[in-house]
């Protein structure tokens, strides 16, 4: 059987209209848990008062704001991360022409970091962030300073939300819409580190009528089976054995 890196090389190489799909599992190299793997956040939570569904919903940020930041500045937000050797190969993927977007669930914009230029956040980032009552926009650093507190603007005093999708709450409609046309169009559609287990987000392979479906995720997904390639490794490795076995054809 072929090495899964190669046969993943084969299909970029081949490829004309590739999109990459992605979760939590893609930055888990950069140290961030994701959600539902057995290291992930839903899993640390047997003890505490609230579960992780419960707080990160729309409700408990107006009704208990303070313990909303409370755990999301612990657990959510990770300013020192640095991309990983994922993130690098698919921004190295599109400055050589061969990807056309990257679409992700994350919200802490390693992508950007690591020099993609189209990224579609599904569920917006915590770099973003505005108050509730008068709307002007705060950056990560500004609303740290008097972390864990509850971030208040420095205008009107009103709460400042992070412009991140919350149980809840409306996925952002163009990025949705972009994202379906993004998918839509493609003929090589790589999903990558996410359980796809979160709709509408994971209703989106629907959307896709490409060639090629590969399924890059440590731990299975129900999903596999229309996939005409799965591989199951550190999504870090994979992308950059395959950026290398890219880089040494040209
Ligand atoms: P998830 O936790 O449900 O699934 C992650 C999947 O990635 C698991 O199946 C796991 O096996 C796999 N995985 C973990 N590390 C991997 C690696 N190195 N290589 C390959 N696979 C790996 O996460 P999801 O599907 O993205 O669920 C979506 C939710 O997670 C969203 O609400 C999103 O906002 C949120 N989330 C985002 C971040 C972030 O921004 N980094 C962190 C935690 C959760």
């Amino acid at each position: 059987m072929e090495n899964p890196v190669h046969s993943l090389s084969n299909i970029i190489r081949s490829g004309e209209r590739i999109v990459f799909f992605g979760g939590a599992g893609v930055s888990t190299e950069s140290a961030i848990p994701d959600f539902r793997s057995a290291s992930g956040l839903y899993r640390q939570s047997d003890n505490a008062v609230y579960a992780p569904e419960e707080i990160l919903h729309r409700d408990f940020f107006i009704r208990n704001p303070e313990a909303f930041y409370q755990y999301y500045f612990t657990n959510m937000v990770y300013p020192n991360a640095k991309p990983n050797a994922a993130h690098a190969a698919l921004a190295e993927l599109e400055s050589r022409g061969s990807l056309a977007a990257v679409i992700t669930q994350n919200i802490d914009g390693l992508h950007q970091s690591a020099g993609s230029k189209r990224v579609i956040e599904l569920h917006g980032s915590v770099h973003q962030n505005h108050c509730i009552q008068c709307g002007v926009a705060y950056s990560l650093e500004k609303i740290l300073i008097n972390a864990p507190h509850v971030p208040l603007c420095t205008i009107c005093g009103g709460i400042i939300k992070p412009n991140v999708v919350l149980y809840g709450e409306a996925l952002p409609e163009d990025a949705v819409s972009n994202a379906l046309a993004y998918i839509a169009r493609a003929d090589v559609l790589i999903i990558g580190g996410t359980s796809l287990s979160v709709y509408p987000a994971a209703g989106f392979i629907n959307y896709f009528n490409g060639k090629s479906l590969v399924l890059i995720n440590k731990d299975e997904t129900a999903y596999d089976e229309l996939a005409c390639l799965v591989i199951r490794q550190k999504i870090g490795e994979v992308m950059e054995a395959c950026v290398t076995i890219l880089t040494s054809d040209s």
